[in-house]
């Protein structure tokens, strides 16, 4: 361990000297000044682990060594000898900083022990200097681990709050799947029940009907030749029979073309061969062939005589659409009535059908869905009257492959108006005439 070193400055020689040979004998490193201003310059050129300072010194403030010692080296330990007359002044250095005082003249073994005590307290003062800056280098360390620890959470918590984010669109996207999945199990088993009623219903038809017949002219070839009246009577009866096979026949063929339809929709493969089509002309047409099915219903056609209401579309998918808006106004209003189908034009470049019945109306409430897929209203009256819910899904789809609108206006008890708005082709509708 290197010596310790002390600073003794005093003005009186004999007491400089004679505290120092005591205590080179404790085994200090002594150096003594014996004015002021010796002092100072010692401690420039020089750091004293204890300064011992006379506090009166020619001159010179004893004090005023002590703040250069300290100013110096922070931790040198002071210790100020004053004689009893200023023991006042050797207190007000203990408040100044200075760690002990010695009164003059000044024992031997005071002034050995005061020195061990004031070394001894330099050495806990810098052992815990060096614990203290220990402590704030592992609090230094501790705080880096702690910034490099919560960046790593933060990173983490980010990486979690992504994958919880993928996680719950992927959890929604199979709940998506899965309600989808549902529908479509629904939509099969509505099939199921709807195709196999709707297509049972005429063919047990057409094969009772078909079974009479063969048993009637098996039972006339058996019983020969009848008279001219009977035979008559015989061939009318069988003439209609074969009429109520052939309706059920074109009845059933109209059921599976729709559900072909519904198959090419569902695939991407319904098909438009684009001509002009004249919508009043092709609504005459197909009014024409329904008028002959009814007896109970007036079909009427409005529109402008001198108006050209053509659109660039599907002839067939066109006429499909006025055969099932105009075949459901019949079939809705089964107590007949009239029957309008309107052709106008809109200032929007658009050609507007409109086809009014006066039937059962459809709940508002079930408006937005009857465009849907087998939708059916579950309205007893309406149920009662044969269907797959089919017609209105196809026709919203061909109303859609040609960019227009379709939608309805209905009120129970009174009647519907479907209407329909298809783009012209070639600007808006051409006029003619006034
Ligand atoms: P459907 O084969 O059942 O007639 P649609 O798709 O043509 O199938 O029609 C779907 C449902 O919309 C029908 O079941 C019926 O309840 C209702 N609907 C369609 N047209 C009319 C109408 N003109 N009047 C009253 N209800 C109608």
């Amino acid at each position: 361990m290197a010596t310790s070193k002390v600073l003794i400055v005093d003005d009186e020689e004999s007491v400089a000297v004679t505290m120092a040979a005591i205590l080179e004998m404790d085994g200090y490193a002594v150096t003594t000044a014996l004015r002021g201003e010796d002092a100072i310059a010692r401690l420039r050129s020089d750091t004293f682990d204890l300064v011992l300072t006379d506090l009166r010194l020619e001159n010179f403030d004893g004090m005023d060594v002590l703040a250069e010692a300290r100013r110096r080296s922070p931790d040198t330990i002071g210790i100020v000898l004053t004689g009893y007359a200023s023991v006042e002044s050797a207190v007000k250095a203990l408040r100044e900083g200075a760690y002990d005082y010695l009164l003059k003249p000044c024992d031997v073994e005071e002034l050995r022990l005061t020195v061990a005590r004031g070394m001894e307290r330099r050495r806990v003062g810098l052992l815990l200097k060096e614990r203290l800056r220990e402590l704030e280098e592992a609090n230094q360390t501790i705080h880096e681990l702690n910034t490099t620890l919560q960046q790593r959470i933060d990173r983490a918590t980010g990486d979690l709050q992504e994958r919880v984010r993928e996680l719950d669109a992927a959890r929604r996207e199979a709940q998506d799947h899965l309600e989808k999945l549902r529908e479509l199990d629904k939509l099969k088993s509505q099939f199921l029940s709807i195709a196999s009623h709707e297509l049972k219903t005429p063919i047990t038809a057409m094969s009772g009907f078909v079974q009479i017949a063969v048993r009637r002219i098996r039972r006339r070839l058996d019983a020969g030749r009848p008279r001219e009246e009977e035979w008559r009577k015989e061939e009318n009866t069988l003439l209609d029979q074969l009429e109520v096979v052939q309706r059920q026949t074109t009845k059933l063929a109209r059921l599976v073309d729709e559900l072909l339809d519904v198959s090419r929709i569902e695939s991407g493969r319904l098909e438009l061969r684009l001509t002009d089509v004249d919508v009043p002309e092709l609504a005459a047409e197909v009014m024409r062939r329904h008028e002959v099915m009814s007896t109970k219903h007036e079909l009427r056609l409005r529109h402008d005589p001198a108006g050209r209401f053509i659109v660039r579309a599907d002839r067939d998918h066109i006429e499909q659409v006025l055969n099932n808006l105009i075949g459901n106004a019949m079939k809705y209003s089964p107590d007949g009535g009239p029957i309008e189908v309107t052709v106008a034009s809109s200032a929007d470049h658009e050609v507007l059908l409109s086809v009014s019945d006066h039937g059962m109306g459809i709940r508002e409430s079930e408006l937005p869905r009857i465009f849907g897929l087998f939708y059916r209203s579950p309205d007893r009256d309406a149920r009662d009257v044969g269907g797959m819910g089919l017609g209105l899904y196809i026709t919203k789809e061909i109303v859609d492959r040609h960019s227009g609108r379709i939608w309805a206006e209905s009120k129970v008890g009174s009647g519907t108006t479907f209407h329909v708005a298809l783009p012209t082709s070639v600007g808006a509708p051409v006029q003619v005439g006034s």
